[in-house]
């Protein structure tokens, strides 16, 4: 078999007795014209020597299946520094808290955990790994609605939130039909909402007879509102995106947040 080189041949490599003899010559040049723009890259690896100085972020997490609360600590190492192969990854991370309690399991993750970061690849799956893990105790709620299922759930959240901090982790994004869509149902279920309570007032007046009565829901309603914020009042679990969010109208249920939607 003979093959024609057109371009110059930039590099060589010599081709060992047992590999195969008529592939090689052929892959040998073009391997060798790639190899110099991606050798200057360096990727994370266990090699890779922890410099004195690390920049990082700590998180607070205040649970009540805790009594103290955990500050987690995520140091980064910034890999290419000053070229376009920067990278800014997770390095080590430590937990501190007041609460000794857990101390031994938490020693263990954390360690575990950084030795992960310091593999190299995709170490992204860990906050999945996290987020799925369930207190048999039951979860709690999060200001704004966010449903965790456990205390190592919440550390996998600060774990991500920290990833789409230094880009290593993206928002799904919504298109813009699908955002269009929230908006023009949350437009519509606020709307409806707000009629209700004057229909309801209406309706209780007379029976009941007493004025500040048929205030109080109104007034209770939007206090609510307020509150919560993000969210209409009454919004219900998410079971996609574990957020509060998710109303009914014509027997369909909609998430405000992610968009989920389910009839029937
Ligand atoms: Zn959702």
């Amino acid at each position: 078999m003979t093959i024609k080189i057109d371009k110059k041949i930039k590099g060589y490599a010599v081709v060992k007795p047992d590999e195969a003899a008529a592939a090689a010559p052929a892959a040998a040049p073009v391997a060798a014209e790639a190899e110099p723009a991606g050798a200057e890259v360096i990727q994370m690896h266990e090699k890779v020597e922890r410099p004195d100085t690390l920049i990082g972020a700590t998180y607070k997490i205040k649970s009540p299946l805790f009594e103290h609360a955990l500050y987690v600590t995520i140091n980064d190492i910034v890999l290419n520094q000053g070229t376009p192969h920067e990278l800014r990854r997770p390095f080590e991370i430590f937990i501190n808290s007041k609460n000794m309690d857990h101390f031994q399991w938490i020693v263990a993750l954390t360690r575990i955990m950084s030795a992960v970061f310091r593999k190299g690849g995709d170490v992204t799956f860990l906050v999945e790994e996290l987020k799925a893990v369930f207190d048999p105790r039951g979860g709690y709620f999060k200001t704004g609605g966010v449903y965790m299922p456990s205390i190592v759930a919440e550390l996998g959240a600060v774990i991500e939130q920290h990833m789409k901090m230094i880009g290593l982790l993206h928002d799904p994004e919504l298109d813009a039909g699908q955002r269009a869509l929230i908006a023009e149902k949350r437009a519509e279920y606020e709307a409806r909402s707000k009629k209700k309570p004057d229909v309801e007032a209406a309706a209780a007046a007379p029976v009941a007879g007493s004025k500040s009565k048929s205030e109080s829901p109104a007034s209770a309603a939007t206090g609510g509102e307020a509150e919560s914020g993000a969210f209409p009042p009454g919004a219900t679990l998410c079971h996609k995106c574990n957020t509060n969010a998710t109303i009914v109208m014509d027997g369909c249920a909609t998430c405000l947040n992610c968009g989920y939607s389910k009839c029937g």
